[in-house]
């Protein structure tokens, strides 16, 4: 594995990290690799690949480092979280501009309190899927580079599992947790160059806190219309999984939703549903507000930077709105006004009472079919005559994808993959590329029939 590392985190002041090689494992072997994303990060692998993705052995010019971050799980405060079972390796610099390359599940840390630091082939799978799948349909994300599994069994509630480790690509592993684990230690020299690292990395034209709480602030709200227009729901949105960046980051009991539930959960750790699909946006707000106490340290002025920060933080749910209407009257070939408003709002509250599929009924706007279940609604009729008097039908199909990576595929291609048969994963992924083309195979675009349904994700570790 060579590329042209360039490790700008490793010399932030050393509290932020410990050094940290990955631990070797019995026996690397190929799941898959990312070749486009290699080519296109500058990195070149040789046949023996796996042996580096699986961390038996370190690329020269890397530093590998777990990072330090606190967060917020669930509301509940925990001050020390951190790469428990990862390990970046470092940056490399490439026509994709600074990206970090990081091993997940690559063994223990300082961080891992009572956890292996590993992980097995279904979280890994899941995430390299996903993020993937994510990328593919225009949303900031993670991406995943390669998937190797290790050779030996881990355990886990249903006995044990085959290890495997995520090599993933991000433009940081910045988190708002990342902030809170200095800001919780008064630690003024850490919270500034992190600050100062983050601005460098995300946002280069910002020159002071207020601006970088903006930006961010801004992107996040971006990122969760985002989600909503796929009916994606990530899950565990916690602090320490929300990026200052605003990108996708750490794919654990995400999912896409089928039918069109508004409250939506799948994680079975979210007994409360509080990150439902809906719940989403208030979440998000929560998590910039959390940001924003993390960088009131490095205020000169507190009581000024409250009544600042807390403007800023409240702008979330205009941006939020606008955005999202935006993105749902694009998904209905409109243009965004209080009208396209009216009818998104008529038309989930169609879907919603038809129990009609998510992404059919919107796909189906850019054809000359009715998506079935909406179709049966009383109002239907109507609506459809106001709606298409102004809809623009043309580009609907390049908006509207034919293809999410639906729960149960996803479900079923780990159970396949376990069993030592990878076929199901390969041939979702490469449908997956193009998620606004209908694929051959229908069964990837059909919704779960009743036996097939997922109600619940486990986290899964
Ligand atoms: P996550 O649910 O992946 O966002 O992880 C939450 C926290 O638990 C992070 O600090 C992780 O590093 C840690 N963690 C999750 N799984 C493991 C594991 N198998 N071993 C050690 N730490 C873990
Ligand atoms: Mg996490």
């Amino acid at each position: 594995m060579h590329a042209t590392w360039n490790n700008s985190y490793a010399l932030l002041p050393e509290q932020m990290f410990a050094r940290q090689t990955p631990t070797p494992v019995k026996a690397p072997a190929s799941l898959v690799l990312n070749t486009e994303l290699a080519e296109a990060l500058g990195i070149t692998f040789d046949e023996n690949w796996p042996e580096f993705i699986a961390g038996n052995q370190v690329p020269e010019g890397a530093y590998p480092i777990a990072q330090a971050y606190a967060g917020h799980q669930f509301g509940h405060w925990n001050p020390q979280l951190g790469d428990g079972r990862a390990v970046l390796l470092g940056e490399v610099l490439s026509d994709l501009g600074r990206v970090d390359i990081q091993l997940k599940g690559s063994g223990r840390t300082p961080w891992s309190r009572g956890g292996d630091g590993r992980a097995w082939y279904g979280p890994v799978l899941r995430e390299y899927l996903i993020s993937e799948s994510m990328h593919a349909l225009g949303i900031p994300t993670t991406r995943a580079l390669a998937a190797a599994a290790t050779g030996e069994n881990i355990q886990r509630e249903p006995g044990p599992l085959p290890g495997a480790v995520i090599c993933r690509t991000a433009s940081s592993h910045i988190r708002v947790g990342t902030f809170q684990y200095f800001a919780s230690r008064d630690d003024i020299e850490a919270l500034q160059a992190l600050l100062d690292h983050a601005i460098f990395r995300h946002y280069p034209d910002v020159k002071n806190t207020e601006d970088f709480l903006k930006a961010s602030v801004s992107a996040q709200a971006h990122l969760i219309a985002q989600w909503m227009g796929v009916g994606f729901i990530h899950g565990v949105m916690n602090t320490d999984n929300s990026h200052v960046g605003g990108i996708t980051i750490d794919y654990g009991p995400c999912a896409f939703m089928d039918d069109y539930v508004p409250a939506k959960v799948f994680s079975s750790i979210d007994r409360q549903g509080r990150y439902g699909y809906n719940n989403q946006p208030n979440l998000a707000a929560w998590n910039m507000a959390q940001l924003a106490t993390a960088l009131l340290p490095l205020a000169n002025d507190t009581d000024a930077a409250i009544e600042q920060y807390t403007n800023i933080v409240q702008e979330f749910s205009d941006l939020f709105k606008e955005e999202y209407t935006k993105i749902f009257s694009q998904k209905i070939g409109l243009k965004p006004s209080s009208e396209s408003a009216i009818l998104i709002k008529k038309m989930l509250e169609m879907m919603e009472q038809t129990g009609a599929d998510f992404t059919q009924s919107f796909r189906a706007l850019g054809s000359d079919e009715i998506s079935l279940h909406i179709g049966e609604h009383p109002e239907f009729r109507s609506w459809h005559d106001t709606w298409s008097q102004t809809a623009n039908l043309e580009n609907l199909n390049q908006i509207n994808p034919a293809l999410i990576a639906r729960n149960h595929t996803v479900e079923s291609m780990i159970t396949k993959s376990v069993a030592g048969d990878m076929q199901l994963f390969h041939d979702f992924h490469m449908a997956l590329k193009s998620p606004f083309v209908t694929p051959q195979n229908l069964d990837f675009t059909a919704a779960p029939k009743a036996n097939e349904v997922i109600h619940q994700t486990f986290c899964g570790t």
